[in-house]
């Protein structure tokens, strides 16, 4: 797509064309022109430039890929709809995470299971892409489908560009779905080294996720946000996973890495815990059970970490109720 834009040439032509009118007119050793003949050659190599530089902006925007349009949403919004197509959207109380909704499991399945499987899966490497076929058996040796192996993702502007990064390096050949959210994040500027910013997603409601399942999927997706990009929380997650007790630290690796996340990355560890414990108040993604706890152990640990919170927008959303969820949205086929 981008062998088409070529604006630089046009430009350059534009250039040499105008030097080209004015030096002949010098060397030609003709008389000079009156003053009125000078405006008006002046004038019209003014306009000549003109337009082709009209023409050349044109052709140069005409060129581009379309930018992915990206709107601002809340929670609530977000929980209010059902999308049938890719929606984009920054998350309105902190613009560094941008939220993908996704229509299916399948297509988010599709642009994040290599990511997830270089960023957070047990026993897969970590400096390497799968190619298509060890990401299907991956996915397969954990009795998994493309669909099911997570039914959410977040990831940090920098574990993203490493992933375009290794597919570059390694030459590995990007499906669609991929190829795409590089664009959005080109688009985003977090290709760049630096670059401070969060990819949360989820899916649409349909097959195993109900549309209220779909509302905690998004809470616990968008704490992980704000541990991404909220420096503060961060470091009270952390200082909270080593207040914890060493059983309970193992309680919650032991639970996680049974959801198949790698246990090595203490960092993912108290990520998760931070997500699992505080914002996902779901049994059926979390329960005291899955932790060997008491439900009154569990209380109490949500109730110590909350009081001594960061106060900002994610602290009200510890204990506020989910919003609304809206029911499936009815799609034309092929989505
Ligand atoms: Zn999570």
């Amino acid at each position: 797509m981008r062998d088409l834009s070529k604006p630089g040439h046009h430009d350059d032509d534009t250039i040499v064309m105008v030097r080209g009118t004015s030096v002949q007119g010098a060397a030609s050793g003709t008389p000079r022109p009156g003053r009125k003949a000078r405006r008006t050659r002046i004038f019209l190599a003014g306009a000549a430039v003109l337009s082709l530089l009209i023409i050349g902006g044109a052709w140069a925007i005409l060129s581009r890929p379309a930018a992915i349009p990206i709107d601002t949403e809340t929670e609530a919004q977000i929980d209010a709809a059902q999308p049938c197509h890719i929606q984009v959207s920054y998350f309105a109380p902190d613009h560094a995470i941008v939220v993908i909704d996704f229509p299916s499991l399948l297509t988010q399945g599709l642009m994040l299971d290599r990511v997830a499987a270089l960023t957070e899966k047990a026993g897969l490497p970590r400096d390497r892409l799968l190619d298509n076929a060890e990401l299907r058996t991956a996915i397969a040796s954990h009795g998994d489908t493309v669909e099911s192996y997570y039914y959410g993702h977040d990831y940090p502007a920098a574990s993203l560009a490493k992933f375009y990064q290794l597919a570059a390096e390694e030459n590995i050949k990007l499906n669609p779905q991929e190829r795409w959210l590089k664009a959005l994040l080109s688009q985003l500027g977090w290709l760049k080294p630096g670059a401070n910013g969060a990819i949360i997603t989820l899916p649409a409601a349909g097959g195993a996720v109900t549309p209220d399942m779909r509302a905690v999927i998004l809470r616990h997706e968008i704490s992980h946000g704000a541990f991404y990009t909220y420096p503060a929380y961060r470091q009270y997650a952390v200082s909270f996973w080593y207040s914890l007790t060493a059983a309970d630290r193992a309680a919650f690796t032991n639970f996680l890495g049974r959801q198949g996340y790698d246990t090595n990355d203490t960092t993912l560890m108290l990520n998760e815990t931070q997500a699992y414990l505080i914002f996902t108040r779901d049994p059926r993604f979390f329960n005291a059970e899955a932790v060997g706890m008491t439900p009154a152990e569990i209380s109490q640990l949500r109730a110590g970490f909350i009081a001594g919170m960061p106060e900002f927008w994610l602290t009200p959303m510890a204990n506020a109720p989910l919003p609304p969820a809206a029911p499936p949205a009815a799609c034309p086929t092929g989505n």
